[in-house]
């Protein structure tokens, strides 16, 4: 019976992502090509990218990060944690079957690395990157439960910033010293705009994260500033999975309703992407095709958090549309 099911589910998993199915089934295509282009990058603009752990700056941008520079736009990312909470990758890049706390922080350490190399593929020099080294799986403790008392990790046994290269080595795992490596992080950098998770994404780091985000910025009253992207968009997007160059980055399911802007790219700015995605090696062994599956001819940037936030342009809130009555 179990036996059943599993094959069951493995046979359903891999039909799912059966390139033809996922065109198929896939009605988004269409209302990808009609979605208005992303706005282009100025030259001298100053961009920040929000990344909850290493590789999330590539799948979600790293053809924004390519055009962006060409732009002559200076990129920057910070990754929020070095990503030291997925046991089945410290299994793999440790040769261990359970992994202690050393080799959760070893892997820590390497996905550091895999990111600093990523970047580097990216043309984002060292000094405009930012690890900050809080725990991966721990950032809706940090800003919940553990604002100011400080948290351990249950994967790393740590309870303070351990990471090489971090922003502030030793820093504890608290919502507050969090908050204030990224204002660190926006006070160095001066962003005129912010590339952050959108708060649908299912991964509740890049979640919280986005709210982190809406606060800090709304507090500097620069919630204009920035757009939003999603990584775990829900119902295996993006289907198919693997690499596809030639197919669109559709909806994601759990953020569909956000205002999309569509950022077309080349063939080479597709190739690079994958280069960097390649970095990863970590990661790929084990999702690889996950990952190759956000190497598509476009990207997706929303400049709003939420899909029925009232329209600043309109000067008195939301407009009645057909959509949207004023009355129900
Ligand atoms: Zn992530």
């Amino acid at each position: 019976m179990v036996l059943a099911a599993t094959l069951l589910t493995l046979a359903l998993a891999a039909w799912i992502n059966l390139p033809l199915v996922g065109q198929i089934f896939d009605q988004n295509t269409d209302v990808v090509a009609a979605l208005p282009q992303a706005a282009a990058f100025k030259r001298g603009e100053r961009v920040l990218i929000l990344s909850p752990h290493p590789d999330d700056e590539t799948l979600c941008c790293a053809g924004l990060i390519q055009q962006a520079q060409a732009a002559g736009a200076a990129v920057n990312i910070v990754w929020a944690t070095a990503g030291d909470g997925f046991e089945f990758a410290a299994a793999l890049s440790q040769r261990t079957l359970k992994p202690n706390v050393h080799a959760m922080r070893a892997l820590g350490q390497l996905r550091t690395q895999e990111a600093r190399r990523a970047a580097a593929v990216l043309g984002v020099p060292p000094d405009h990157t930012f690890m900050l080294g809080y725990p991966d799986g721990g950032l809706f403790s940090l800003f919940t439960t553990h604002f100011d008392e400080p948290y351990t990790s249950p994967r790393t046994g740590a309870s303070r910033v351990y990471v090489q290269g971090a922003l502030t080595p030793g820093a504890a795992f608290s919502g507050r010293f969090l908050e204030a490596d990224l204002n660190k992080v926006l006070d160095t950098v001066q962003p005129d705009m912010v590339l952050a998770p959108a708060p649908q994404d299912f991964h509740p780091d890049h979640r919280t994260l986005s709210y982190i985000a809406l606060r800090l910025l709304a507090a500097r009253h620069q919630e204009a500033r920035l757009r939003f992207w999603v990584v775990h968009g829900g119902l295996e997007w993006p289907l198919p999975k693997g690499l596809h160059p030639t197919l669109s980055l559709t909806l994601p399911p759990l953020a569909a309703q956000l205002p999309w802007t569509r950022v077309a790219l080349t063939p080479d700015q597709e190739a690079l992407k994958a280069r960097a995605t390649g970095q990863y090696h970590s990661q790929t062994r084990i999702m690889g095709r996950f990952m190759d599956s956000f190497v598509r001819t476009n990207e997706l940037l929303s400049p709003e958090a939420l899909p029925d936030k009232p329209s600043s342009r309109s000067g008195s809130g939301a407009l009645p549309t057909a959509d949207r009555p004023l009355t129900r």
